[in-house]
């Protein structure tokens, strides 16, 4: 199995408070990883570290082998790296279809351009609907942004990730404020995607969390104090006492 994600004793201070505290992870490829704990544990902390938003304090951080500590964020998305942000960014005023079309041109080193060759723009889209079909939003194609839902703006930016071709997608709380339905969606759209992208989810929903994580970590307090299978999880006393509250069903 290929190692996508190593990170290695990382530590993160913010002038007295350590956010990041020794953390070691990986990613395995094909496996989604869940990131969960309480609100300021780190994990957001985490993932702008990964993608090169922050600078950590001490520590490494290997994609597929090679370390990127030195390399600004465009470089590891080059590499690979993508992620989802929790506010929105989609151009509004465009179609579904033009948004993940756009993503693709910018990935396939395409500047923007009046003049553009018929065929380029055809294989552009016909990438961008084979993408869309992926995340469940073929049908909105022709759609403004404007007219669709949360939730479907949500599976887009999902579809604008995708574009770039990663090898590990970051998600930063994919399901906040999308309704039951909605989340169900989200749930099944990730597990089509786990095909051909390996994901570290921060997620606080946790039957989501249960129902895509091959395996799962805790942090509190910037420390991971737990890593395991779900069912390691839902058993672990510490978690109960640390995160859940001993006696709080995790299910
Ligand atoms: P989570 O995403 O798990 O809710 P965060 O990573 O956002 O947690 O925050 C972890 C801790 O680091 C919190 O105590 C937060 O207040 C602190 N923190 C985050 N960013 C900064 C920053 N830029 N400067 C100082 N403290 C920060
Ligand atoms: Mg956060």
């Amino acid at each position: 199995m290929t190692t996508i994600l190593n990170v290695r004793s990382l530590v993160k201070n913010f002038s007295g408070l350590v956010a990041t505290d020794n953390v070691n992870l990986t990613v395995e490829e094909g496996e989604i990883h869940a990131l969960i704990g309480p609100n300021g544990a780190g994990k957001s902390t985490l993932i702008a570290q990964l993608m090169g938003e922050l600078r950590p304090t001490s520590g490494s951080i290997d994609l597929a082998g090679r370390p990127i500590d030195d390399l600004v964020t465009a470089d590891r998305v080059s590499l690979g790296l993508a992620r989802t942000f929790q506010i929105t960014c989609l151009l509004p005023d465009f179609t579904v279809l033009d948004n993940v079309a756009i993503a693709v041109q910018v990935r396939s080193g395409h500047s923007f351009r009046f003049w553009r060759n018929v065929r380029d723009e055809t294989s552009l889209r016909d990438e961008a609907r084979e993408i869309l079909d992926v995340v469940g939003l073929m049908s909105r194609s022709d759609e403004l942004v404007t007219n669709i839902s949360h939730g479907e703006r949500k599976q887009l930016e999902l579809a604008v990730a995708l574009a770039t071709r990663p090898r590990l997608l970051l998600l930063d709380e994919p399901m906040a404020g999308l309704g039951h339905l909605e989340s169900q969606q989200m749930v099944d759209t990730l597990r089509v995607m786990r095909s051909r992208v390996s994901m570290l989810l921060v997620e606080h929903d946790m039957e989501a969390v249960f129902a895509l994580a091959d395996r799962i970590s805790v942090l509190v307090y910037g420390r991971v104090i737990a890593s395991g299978t779900v069912e390691e999880i839902r058993n672990d006393r510490a978690v109960r006492e640390a995160y859940l509250g001993e006696g709080d069903e995790l299910c």
